[in-house]
């Protein structure tokens, strides 16, 4: 039997189980949470072809129902170590092992933390670094956005629409975040911008209360009052348990080409997992492809 592990149920993950499972293989597609990744944490996506504009959590949904349709399921499992064996891989994961000859990594990213005092204790209690899964709990309330790239202008909108106040905190006088963003954000009068500061300590008791934010350009400190805080500072990735067995760069993203191929024969990664410039749902997806057909030469002996 001609079997795939893929790990990671995102855009590149699904992807890869569709079309692996399209030419006969068998996938045993392994995610630790809900499948969607990054997606499900963006309100809206307006750059996936075939829609002007979708929901992430609809976006999911769908592409789960095409992995769904190719006839496979998820198993739900935590993945601790990969490990070569004979000519296969064993994926050690916490409540079982896998094997397979050929393992497709699309673990995806996690959101960067803040790394201030006051943020592990108020982290789901206060602090969130998911404006759509948590938005709501803050509704009518004041909230800070950390951040000056795309997520944190389109967070910084989305909680302006549900929010009395947003305090929009970046470290720079200028975003990273495309123009769009930038403008979608002018049409909010309740969105303040508070630029050239950093955050150096969440401040609160029983329950968060505001966060105290240093000017970079003057030095002086001060406190903004709010219930909620939203971190947006980027994504970074975590392959350490894929380090003894792939190549990883200085920054922790997989070593590999758009054909998906790592220092590990039979181990492929797709998606934002890997080195990359630009880290989009399309990229993932077509990444997913790749490596499917990779993976099907790989146990082919092609
Ligand atoms: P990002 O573009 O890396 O932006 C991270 C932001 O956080 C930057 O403004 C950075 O400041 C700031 N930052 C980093 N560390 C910080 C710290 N310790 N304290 C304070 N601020 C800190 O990350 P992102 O916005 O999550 O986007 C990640 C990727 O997803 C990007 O490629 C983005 O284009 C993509 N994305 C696309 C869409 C879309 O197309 N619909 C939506 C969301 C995200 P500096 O600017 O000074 O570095």
């Amino acid at each position: 039997m001609k079997e795939v592990i893929i790990i990671g149920a995102g855009p590149a993950g699904m992807t890869a189980a569709i079309y692996a499972a399209d030419a006969g293989l068998t996938v045993r597609l392994i995610e630790k949470g809900m499948y969607g990744g990054q997606m499900t944490t963006t309100a809206r996506i307006e750059n996936y072809p075939g829609f002007t504009e979708i929901a992430g959590w609809d976006l999911s949904q769908r592409m789960f129902e095409c992995v769904t349709a190719s006839g496979v399921s998820l198993t739900t499992d935590n993945v601790l170590s990969l490990e070569r064996s004979g000519s296969n891989y064993k994926v050690i994961c916490q409540k079982n092992t896998y094997e397979a000859t050929a393992v497709i990594i699309a673990n995806g990213v996690t959101r960067r933390k803040l790394d201030i005092p006051g943020e592990k204790e108020f982290a789901g209690k206060g602090v969130s670094y998911c404006a759509v899964c948590d938005g709501n709990f803050f509704r009518g309330r004041d909230v800070a956005v950390i951040g000056g790239g795309n997520s944190a202008l389109e967070d910084a909108a989305y909680l302006g629409g549900i929010c009395r106040r947003v305090y929009l905190i970046h470290r720079r006088d200028k975003f990273r975040a495309d123009d769009k963003y930038v403008r979608a954000i002018d049409s909010f009068d309740n969105i303040e911008r508070v630029l050239s500061h950093v955050p150096i300590r969440i401040i609160g008791n029983e329950t968060l209360t505001g966060i105290e934010v240093k000017d970079l350009k003057t030095d002086i400190k001060r406190s903004i009052p709010v219930s909620g805080i939203f971190a947006a500072t980027g994504l970074i990735s975590d392959n350490s348990a894929y380090s003894g067995v792939v190549d990883l760069t200085e920054e922790g993203y997989i070593v590999s080409d758009e054909n998906c191929l790592t220092s590990a024969p039979g181990v492929f990664a797709a998606g934002d997992t890997r080195q990359k410039k630009l880290r989009q749902i399309v990229m993932a997806c077509a990444d997913g492809a790749s490596a499917a057909k990779r993976a099907l030469e790989y146990l082919n002996g092609v």
